[in-house]
Parts: structure tokens; sequence; C-alpha cells
């Protein structure tokens, strides 16, 4: 059975259209599959278990559903819903992956990242990251009202989008020296993440070996995913098409 890859879905109050792809994408599609990774930013934005909405509820059972069928499902966090916690976990069935995570995908060792750490050209962000995946910053962040967790959380996207606009195009993707380190440091032949919205599939010769990165696209408009298979994967999104033989071959 394949394993399905989505990250990035940016799901939100002001996307229905992208939560009803994501929950067809769940009934049809996913339960299918062993495995389903979702590799952050699944939503925009996540202040806190405790402050789910009527549609988080509605995507989060679609999640249980999935798991109830006896799919396994895997999430990792992104830079946006870094705050999923325990109870996210458990009303779902999904099962929290640190930011770094090696798996076996077939025969081939594959690290998984939301990808966000591969952008250590943005050293604004890097900071940022620093200081919000502190648990004693979170702890006191979880113990604010919803009310103050929401204002903390506009202002920091304003001054986010200020600065995104200011900067070269390429600061902000991943930066290939800390692609090759993360390829030497996990020992891993593949690497699987999402995060810069560039779908696409790059190969790397480290110490004479083949390596692959496969990069999830984003869903602006619609569901964008990779279906891994034992000898063969597909990378589907309206910018790319991508099949391919496993490493292996
Ligand atoms: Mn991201």
């Amino acid at each position: 059975m394949p394993t399905l890859f989505i990250s990035d879905l940016h799901l939100s109050e002001k996307t229905p259209v992208l939560a009803r792809h994501f929950i067809k994408l769940l009934s049809d599609q996913a339960e299918q599959c062993e495995s389903v990774y979702i590799l952050g930013d699944l939503f925009e934005v996540w202040l806190g278990d405790d402050a789910m909405t009527a549609s988080h509820h509605a995507i989060l059972t679609a999640i249980q559903q999935l798991t109830d069928h006896g799919s396994s499902v895997y999430f990792m966090h992104g830079n946006r819903d870094f705050l999923i916690g325990d109870r996210f976990a458990a009303l779902t069935g999904c099962q929290l992956l640190t930011e770094t995570s090696v798996i076996d995908l077939y025969g081939v060792t594959t690290l998984l990242m939301h990808g966000d750490q591969l952008c250590t050209d943005d050293l604004d962000y890097q900071a940022f990251r620093q200081q919000v995946r502190h648990p004693s910053w979170q702890a006191q962040f979880l113990k604010k009202s919803l009310d103050e967790r929401i204002h903390l959380a506009q202002a920091a996207r304003a001054e986010s989008h200020k600065e995104t606009r200011q900067k070269p195009n390429d600061i902000m993707d991943a930066n290939q020296d800390a692609i090759i380190n993360a390829f030497k440091a996990h020992h891993v032949n593949q690497l699987i993440h999402g995060h810069t919205h560039r779908p696409n599939v790059h190969y790397y010769d480290i110490n004479g070996k083949k390596n692959r990165r496969i990069v999830l696209g984003d869903w602006r408009n619609q569901a964008s995913t990779l279906l891994v298979e034992p000898h063969h994967f597909t990378l589907n999104d309206e910018r790319v098409q991508i099949n391919a033989a496993s490493l292996m071959e």
C-alpha cells in the first residue's frame, strides 16, 4: 500500500474550499494508504489545542475517521502550527513527529522535515524560530488569554509579511549547504520536506552516492500531494507533475 505525504495546506476559516479538498483527500485517497504524513503547516495558524473552532473540529474528525479506519497518520509541526499538542494528537489518533524524523521508506532511508530549518540564510526567521520553539516560551504563550494570543499572532504575522516583502527571493529558499549537511548528519539518501512552496525533485551526489530531495507543494488552489509506492513515486502539483522510480532501482 502507498504512503501519502502532504504539507503547507495553510487551512483557515478563509479557505473552506481547501478544507473540503483535504477532507475529501482523506476519505478517498488516504484510505488506500498505509500511512499519511502531514509535514507541517496544516493550519494557517494554531493558537493552542484549547482554541479550536467548529471548522477545526470538522478537520480533526476527518483525520480521526482515517486513523479509526486503520491508517497511520503522522504529524510534524510547521512554522505556523508549531503549537499543536497532545490534545490534538489524542483527538485525531495522529502521532506527533519530532522536527527531524528518519524513516525507512520502502528500503530508502528518508529524512522528514518541515523545511524551515533549511532556510538558514533568513537569519531573522531562524532567531524567531529558536525563540518560539523553546518549551518555556510556548508554556508562557499558552498561559495567556485567547484574546491576547490572537493579538500577538496578528502582530507577528503583520511583521513577518512586512519582512518577507523586503527579502530577496533566494533568502526564503533552502540553503544548499544546509541541505547537504542534513543528508550527511542524518545518514540518509532521501529528504522530503515542504515549507518553501517550491515543489520539485532535486538530486545530489554526496560521497559518490546519489541522494534525492523531494519538495512538497503547498495548497494554493488545490490538493498538492506526494504518493510513494515501493518502486515509484508521484509528485502531484498544479505547477509540476513528476513521476520517478525509487532510488533503489
Ligand atoms: Mn512553513
